[in-house]
């Protein structure tokens, strides 16, 4: 490793996986591993799934690429399709999270314009995550992101994740906020799930300041929680929202969508991408939604999650050092008292895939196809590593 050619920016687990299939990966010496991450919550429908490769190569043999010069009917459709099961109004499509969050972003900036405000602001969380380009770190709640690449973009103020009176305050002292941004469920910061009303309470504020509210559901999205969208779970309806990971199962593309004056702001040249939305990634998307739909997997990642949640309270029940255990759908955080990164290693050589994001907290994001036995699996691997950890 020492010779590598690639930059120092990871620092890779020693294993390579050369294939997949459904909730199981193999390394490249043919030992088989156990996936709870899904490549941080982008295989949804698992690994090699039979629909996604056909889409790929169905796509691939006739078009992949023409460029938004030209009318692009496979991103109309996926378009579309997203809005009908978001209630969302339109969409530009880019190839990643952090493309899609400046979209929003930038929608923030044009909605800004159109208020009289020159230097517009926008509310985000302490804890969140939304990407790594320089808006996008920029607007994230975790310092680690930004340190050594100051200056920030300057349109950011921070309050702490669920906390509405912090949001009226900063409303009453700040005439330049345009726009809440916010994780309906943190995902990097540790799987911090809000008090039931949180979204609502954000939408009230926003209806009440024409801000716009933006929610960044690029992990949470596409059936993740149990719900299409994590805001379905309170019926909130943002101005603004973000999806990546799954949406192409582990084909790179990302999607900002929006809705009312929102959905209206971009005008020709005021936004584009060369990648974004291009036909091999649309076919993928389309395929997603399909085999989502056609295979019940929303249902499934809500029950399957609540098994596993349950799951893992009972085989955790009154182990000193577990904290909590929680979850939305098949997202899932397990917080010990103290640090806990090494388990991503002693989980590894027992061929499970975990990780583990803030210093505390186990994150689970497995597959929405994980079956009732394989939840048993992860929960029965799981379980012994950290209770010798924690008596240690
Ligand atoms: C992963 C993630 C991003 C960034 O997505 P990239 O595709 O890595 O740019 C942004 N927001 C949230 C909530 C994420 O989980």
């Amino acid at each position: 490793m020492t010779t590598s050619h690639l930059m120092n920016n990871y620092a890779p687990l020693p294993v390579s996986f050369s294939k997949g299939e459904g909730i199981w990966l193999e390394d490249n010496k043919g030992e088989r591993y156990l996936d709870a991450l899904s490549g941080i919550a982008v295989c949804g429908l698992g690994h090699a799934h039979p629909k996604v490769a056909a889409a790929i190569s169905h796509q691939a043999s006739r078009l992949i690429h023409t460029s938004n010069v030209y009318q692009i009917e496979l991103q109309e459709q996926l378009a579309e399709q997203l809005c009908e099961l978001s209630s969302m109004d339109k969409v530009f499509f880019g190839n990643s999270g952090a493309e899609a969050n400046e979209a929003a972003i930038k929608l923030a900036r044009l909605h800004a314009r159109r208020k009289g405000i020159e230097t517009p602001t926008i509310v985000v969380m302490e804890g969140s995550f939304h990407g790594r380009t320089m808006a996008t770190l920029s607007a994230t709640g975790n310092d680690k992101v930004k340190v050594g690449f100051e200056p920030l973009v300057q349109a950011f103020v921070q309050i702490p994740f669920n906390d509405i009176d912090a949001l009226k305050a900063v409303a009453a002292q700040n005439s330049n906020i345009v726009a809440v941004m916010c994780e309906p469920v943190q995902g990097e910061g540790g799987v911090n799930i809000p008090s039931a009303g949180f979204l609502t309470a954000i939408r009230r504020v926003c209806d009440q300041h024409n801000w716009l509210m933006m929610l960044d559901e690029i992990q949470t999205g596409m059936g993740r929680t149990g719900e299409w969208f994590a805001c379905q779970h309170e019926n909130v309806l943002p101005d603004v929202m973000t999806l990546a990971k799954a949406l192409g199962n582990g084909v790179p593309i990302g999607a900002c969508l929006a809705r009312g004056q929102a959905a209206c702001l971009f005008t020709p040249g005021s936004h584009g991408s060369t990648f974004g939305g291009n036909p091999l990634a649309c076919s993928v998307g389309l395929a997603v939604i399909k085999t989502l739909q056609a295979n019940n997997l929303i249902d499934q990642a809500k029950m399957q999650g609540k098994y596993l949640l349950q799951a893992f309270q009972k085989s955790l029940e009154g182990v000193s050092g577990v904290v909590e255990i929680r979850g939305k759908g098949m997202m899932l955080g397990i917080e010990l008292d103290k640090p806990c990164a090494e388990l991503v290693q002693l989980a590894l050589d027992q061929k499970l895939l975990i990780n583990v994001t803030v210093m505390n907290t186990i994150r689970l994001l497995p597959p929405l196809i994980t079956s009732q036995e394989e939840c048993d699996q992860i929960v029965g691997i799981l379980t012994p590593i950290i209770r010798s950890f924690l008596q240690k």
